[in-house]
């Protein structure tokens, strides 16, 4: 049987981002401004150490070439998926992601990225940007060129628990006051589009992508007018979505209503987004303070939740 494998986050700075992760989940933050949070992650700009158990000290990276058991024997050179909480007070720049064979031939293999956004809270009034309107490379390169960013984005409100599943090709951007978990493949390649001209503090405009950009949008797929969550909830837990990459559930425990999961997968990604409890697994019980991100590894058996909590689970 293994331990379940609990996770310190690493922490970016982004002049984007704020302070806000200090007192939501107790988080010991850098100085500055901090935009995200890396919660599980192996990839090389932030690799995750893990904190207590039997691999204490290790980084996560280490484990999936060590100890491929522990994911089931899942094949890959990579821990394939990254968790991040995003803390945005401010616009992050409009940006798109290529595909894995985009990505593989133009940046060095590396991997495509598929995404998706929780919003764990969102300002009064808050929107995001998911989705364009052109139907062409030609028709958008034209709107960018004539600057009709507001007929080109595609602007959607948002409220607190929507969801919103960002594939490849997908021209989007998180806005200001907007706090989100954000399951996506683990890649760090992004193509900025548009950065709304702000100036850098020595008062330069940030590298556009712009060619890579319009190579890789998808131009067919119709923007979404929302994110409302519709699929229902069946003892406790809601498929958000299931894609090639990852599936991601969200799981509401009360303390009238304990939850056991199968943990069936080669791993399975646990994160305390709300509230706070204890997972019990293989007779060991842990407490699950708010802002706890833990990996489930292959052979946990049933993981039983109690106490009174939201979380954001995902899986191959
Ligand atoms: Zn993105």
């Amino acid at each position: 049987m293994n331990d379940l494998i609990f996770l310190e986050p690493v922490f970016h700075g982004k002049l984007w981002g704020g302070r806000r992760m200090e007192e939501e989940y107790g988080y010991e933050l850098p100085d500055g401004p901090v935009g995200e949070c890396w919660a599980i992650s192996a990839h090389p700009n932030g690799d995750c150490k893990v904190q207590g158990g039997s691999w204490d000290g290790r980084y996560l990276s280490q484990l999936w070439d060590e100890h491929r058991e522990l994911f089931g024997n899942l094949e890959g050179d990579r821990f394939p998926l990254l968790i991040k909480i995003l803390d945005a007070q401010d616009d992050l720049s409009i940006q798109v992601h290529p595909d894995d064979a985009y990505a593989n031939e133009h940046e060095n293999g590396s991997l495509g990225k598929r995404e998706c956004w929780y919003i764990l809270d969102a300002r009064e009034g808050g929107d995001i940007v998911v989705g364009q309107r052109a139907a062409n490379r030609d028709e958008f390169a034209q709107m960018v060129e004539d600057g009709r960013w507001d007929d080109l984005l595609n602007r959607v409100p948002i409220k607190k628990d929507d969801f919103f599943q960002i594939d490849p090709g997908t021209v989007h951007a998180i806005l200001g006051g907007t706090l989100v978990l954000e399951t996506q493949q683990s890649s760090d390649v992004t193509y900025r589009v548009y950065d709304f001209d702000r100036r850098q503090a020595d008062g330069s405009l940030r590298e556009l992508h712009l060619k890579q950009a319009t190579d890789v949008i998808d131009y067919a797929t119709k923007a979404p007018e929302n994110g409302t969550v519709t699929a229902p909830e069946v003892d406790g837990v809601t498929q958000l979505v299931s894609t090639p990459n990852y599936a991601v559930e969200r799981v509401r425990v009360t303390s009238d209503a304990p939850v056991t999961m199968r943990q069936e997968w080669p791993f399975l990604n646990v994160s305390v987004v709300e509230g706070s409890g204890s997972v019990l697994a293989n007779g060991t019980k842990a407490d699950l303070p708010k802002g706890t991100h833990f990996i489930a590894p292959a052979n946990s058996g049933d993981l039983v939740f109690e106490g009174n909590m939201m979380l954001i689970v995902s899986h191959v």
